[in-house]
């Protein structure tokens, strides 16, 4: 079983017609040398490299050339064992917006493999008949930002200069394929009435799923790239009213909606093992104390999960809501003195190991961090195509990895 990923480059908002008004990227300085932020790709000693210098801010040259699109492709082939059982097309610009889109799509429809567009605006899809064109060269599922089916909206927030006919795309390929749509929630925008006629219409076109994300305007809500607030004096939504509203309409509509960070209401994740006590059971037992960093949003289920195993430490949290978006300057945060001898921090966070070991021992306490696993549970974006137990089954890994983390190395 072989995947292969198509990667055009492209930079946000500069190859998608300009930047959405929402866009993370837009605001985020060009410079000549960032200050990386530090990662689990970096080199034991020395903190940065190129994933989180460049390629957090994706810092792509532009759109490849188709030309050299396709030797990418050719080359992947070769170096591919078995039998190619789908395509997916990726880039740091909107693949609707790529110059050679149509071009692509027949060379690659030409192996006969279902395609996947990862994500796309559909700023760039200009004419309704794409829509089959698209379908007829196998494209299979496509994740597309709606954001709103009210054409003014799209043209005012996100640049859409055609956006009659990127809905009308949209429309036909959610009759005919796996659409998942998306809509950052922009409170007094896009949401109350404007959200419900949204959802009524993807209904009855027939989406798969809509997966809405929560407005992130702050630091503390997730923004990493020094450009907050995104937009200037914009309301966001509490966790709870977000998670609320996501559960409301997935009730009462024919379509599978969820949120992140929170939640998905079909399958009851994140941290679904929650509700799941004999799986609890099955997890090792924490025989170790080490201290725990998370997200703040995360924090009491990860607490939660793991005193279900017998951990008598604490898990905290600074006020960073989503854990791998913690950088070094969120660790000062941290209270020094609660913590114990060892610390593991969220596998994914943006931080250098030898940076937090600093920052974490500035009370004269010599303590141990440990970079954790990637993941622990499933976001919205990752649960929406999963099944209950695939969900279920990921948190058994994560936590099982993470205890026997803890009992190597905690105290
Ligand atoms: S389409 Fe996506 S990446 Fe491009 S400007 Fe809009 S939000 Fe940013």
């Amino acid at each position: 079983m072989a995947h292969l990923t198509v990667d055009i480059g492209g930079r946000p908002g500069l190859d998608c017609q300009g930047f959405c008004k929402y866009c993370y990227f837009k605001g985020v300085r060009e410079e000549d040398e960032p200050e990386p932020l530090g990662c689990k790709y970096c080199m034991p000693f020395s903190v940065g490299c190129d994933y989180c210098t460049n390629f957090v801010r994706e810092r792509y040259t532009g759109f490849k050339d188709l030309r050299d699109v396709a030797d990418d492709v050719l080359g992947n082939l070769q170096m591919m064992g078995g039998n190619l059982e789908r395509i997916t097309i990726s880039g740091g610009g909107d693949p609707s917006c790529y110059p050679a889109f149509e071009d692509l799509m027949d060379l690659l429809g030409s192996m006969e493999v279902p395609i996947h567009i990862g994500y796309t605006s559909g700023k760039g899809f200009d004419d309704p008949a794409l829509a089959d064109r698209m379908v007829e060269l196998g494209l299979s599922e496509v994740s597309f930002t709606v954001f709103s089916v009210n054409p003014e909206l799209r043209r005012e927030w996100m640049g859409d200069k055609t956006p009659e006919a990127s809905l009308a795309v949209l429309g036909k390929l959610c009759q005919k394929i796996d659409v998942y749509a998306a809509a950052l929630i922009i409170p007094g925008v896009n949401d109350g009435e404007d959200l419900e006629r949204t959802c009524k219409w993807l209904e009855e076109k027939g989406a798969k799923g809509l997966i809405l994300m929560r407005f992130a305007n702050r630091e503390d809500q997730g923004l990493i790239l020094k450009n907050a607030p995104v937009v200037k004096g914009q309301r966001v939504q509490t966790v709870s009213s977000f998670r609320d509203m996501v559960t409301d309409l997935n009730g009462r509509y024919n379509l599978r909606i969820s949120g992140t960070p929170l939640w998905d209401p079909t399958l009851g994740s994140p941290f679904a093992i929650l509700d799941e006590p004999e799986l609890l059971e099955k997890l090792p037992r924490v025989r170790k104390r080490a201290s725990l960093i998370s997200g703040a949003i995360a924090a009491r289920y990860v607490q939660d999960v793991l005193d279900a195993c017998g951990n008598k430490s604490w898990v905290h949290s600074p006020k960073k809501e989503i854990a791998c978006l913690i950088t070094r300057d969120d660790l000062k945060e941290i209270d020094l003195p609660s913590l114990e001898k060892v610390v593991i921090l969220p596998g994914r966070s943006f931080v250098h190991e030898m940076e937090a070991a600093e920052i974490l021992s500035a009370d004269g306490v010599k303590r141990t961090v440990i970079r954790g696993p990637d993941t622990l549970t499933a976001d919205a974006e990752t649960s929406m195509g999963m099944t209950r137990n695939e969900v279920l089954q990921m948190e058994i890994d994560g936590f099982s990895a993470l205890i026997h983390l803890i009992n190597q190395n905690g105290v």
